[in-house]
């Protein structure tokens, strides 16, 4: 029998305001515990919470960025539950009239591309922190979290693999951070994922019993949770026994899921419109305005690049994987020449700096090797001063140039900064002498030197073996100490022997 996945999530991203959602508690990460928290967020008797403008204008972001309708009215209401980090009891968030519903996100999975339905995004605090190392058979609390505003982003059950709710959860961190909303830092808690996930005989429209797997919050533990509960799942229904509806916890030590309660223990948390607060009235104009201020998405930068620039999708994809590295793309671009030299920009954007920030683990915002800089190098390949070969190579220096000047500015590093200069591309490239050989007669002398020289290989050639060609060549290229151009040594070559 086949099955298919079925999944859905819940997100939530923690919204970048500096003050808490009901207080004015600051909301940086990583204070002394409890030093961040007001009379407000310990719920001392006879507090008010006032709600915080910017983090319902960060929902209204949110809101046009998925096209969803944000709702003129919407209402807190209060979830009850007893737990030592809740001390009001109580957590406020939006039950049946959120700020935003519906919307839609699309993804690429592969070279598939997607439309997944939003349910709903509604605005709620986070909860403290329960501590249970440290503190000898007692847990400690921690109040600063509490308070947090966080935005919580329904999917309908659209997923139905781990491949795309990886893709969907990637794109939707992407899209926080692009509009500005979250951090989307994961370590730090900002950006965590619920995952829903159930199965059903392939080709069925009900959807199965579903488990809810809590609080995933890095990529990779998600695609493994999902892996793991699809596997279990099956297992059960392939025994002929029934999945029982639960919470599960991810266990990544273990790299399996653990069940935390049961439907039966689901709680019922009493929702109702929290009295001290009135509803939420979102004018138009405020609507109009918070739109007015939104950068340019990235799907419609996506498209924009796919036919200003003859990108593919996938390199489009890549480039505009943040506000950044899109900025970046555009202004190298606009370095070597503009929209004709678009495709080298990109290969260079996607390729050896991807590589280096990947390889060094370092965001391409902290990065000293600024797209000026570099444009001076891609520039000199694109007019063939230089092999793309030599270019490599310069680059390499480059990188370790701008990562030392990174360290010397974050006050390490072994280097002063008299020792760190942005050299100019064209000096080096006259200093050490790597210059192309452009001199068509110098390269032609070679060739015949090099065709003299190895008459075995010549023969093979024209015995229609193509690695004797490639030899040759390589044997040219060594003789130019890697400066000649590639292309013209493989038509001149193939002129001179008369060939294919
Ligand atoms: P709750 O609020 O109790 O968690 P919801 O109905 O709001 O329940 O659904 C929460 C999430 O679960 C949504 O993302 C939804 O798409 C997803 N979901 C609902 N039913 C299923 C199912 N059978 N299989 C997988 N995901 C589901
Ligand atoms: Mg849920």
């Amino acid at each position: 029998m086949k099955w298919e996945t079925v999944i859905g999530l819940e997100t939530h991203a923690q919204l970048s305001t500096r003050s808490k959602i009901f207080s004015g508690a600051p909301t940086a990460f990583g204070a002394a515990p409890n030093t961040q928290a007001c009379e407000v967020d310990i719920a001392l008797p006879g507090v008010l919470p006032v709600l915080n403008r910017g983090a319902v204008e960060r929902a209204i972001r949110f809101g046009l960025a998925v096209g969803g309708r944000i709702n003129p009215r919407s209402v807190f209401a209060r979830k009850n539950y007893f737990y030592p980090d809740l001390p009001k009891g109580y957590q406020i968030s939006q039950y049946e009239r959120p700020i935003v519903e519906g919307g839609t996100l699309e993804i690429v999975v592969g070279e598939r591309q997607k439309t997944v339905r939003l349910t709903r995004a509604h605005l709620e605090e986070d909860a403290g922190k329960s501590l249970h190392e440290d503190f000898h058979g007692m847990t400690g609390i921690d109040l600063n979290r509490a308070g947090t505003p966080l935005l919580e982003i329904v999917s309908e059950p659209d997923l139905r693999s781990s491949a795309e709710a990886v893709a969907y959860a990637r794109t939707l961190h992407a899209l926080v951070r692009w509009i500005d909303i979250c951090d989307g830092n994961m370590q730090e808690g900002s950006f965590r994922c619920d995952a829903n996930v159930s199965v059903r005989p392939a080709g069925s429209d009900k959807l199965g019993t579903r488990c809810e797997i809590k609080n995933l919050n890095s990529f990779r533990f998600l695609e493994r949770a999902i892996e793991f509960e699809v596997r279990r799942q099956i297992g059960v229904l392939e025994d002929g026994g029934r999945v029982a509806q639960e919470t599960r916890l991810y266990d990544p030590d273990k790299d399996e899921t653990r069940s935390m309660r049961s439907k039966e223990d689901a709680m019922d948390y009493r929702y109702f419109p929290d009295p001290d607060l009135l509803p939420l009235d979102v004018s138009q104009q405020w609507i109009d305005d918070v739109k007015n201020m939104l950068p340019e998405l990235p799907q419609v930068m996506r498209q924009r690049f796919i036919e200003s620039y003859q990108l593919s999708n996938y390199d489009a994809l890549r480039l505009t994987s943040s506000l950044f590295t899109a900025k970046y793309f555009e202004d190298l671009v606009l370095e070597v020449g503009g929209a004709k030299n678009a495709k080298v920009a990109a290969t260079w954007v996607t390729g050896e700096l991807a590589g280096a920030l990947n390889a060094n683990n370092v965001d391409i915002e902290n990065s000293e090797l600024d797209s000026k800089w570099l444009g001076q190098l891609v520039r000199r390949t694109i007019d063939g001063t230089i092999s793309r070969q030599t270019a490599k190579a310069i680059f390499v220096g480059m990188w370790a140039i701008a990562q030392n000047i990174a360290d010397h500015n974050r006050g390490g590093g072994p280097y002063t900064t008299s020792a760190l200069t942005k050299f100019n591309v064209d000096d080096f490239i006259d200093e050490a002498g790597v210059k192309q050989i452009s001199d068509m007669g110098e390269i032609e002398t070679i060739i015949a030197q090099v065709i003299a020289d190895n008459p075995k290989s010549v023969e093979e050639y024209k015995a229609g073996k193509e690695k004797a060609f490639n030899s040759l060549v390589g044997q040219v290229m060594k003789a130019t100490k890697g400066k000649a151009n590639p292309a013209q040594v493989n038509s001149l070559l193939k002129q001179k022997l008369g060939g294919s």
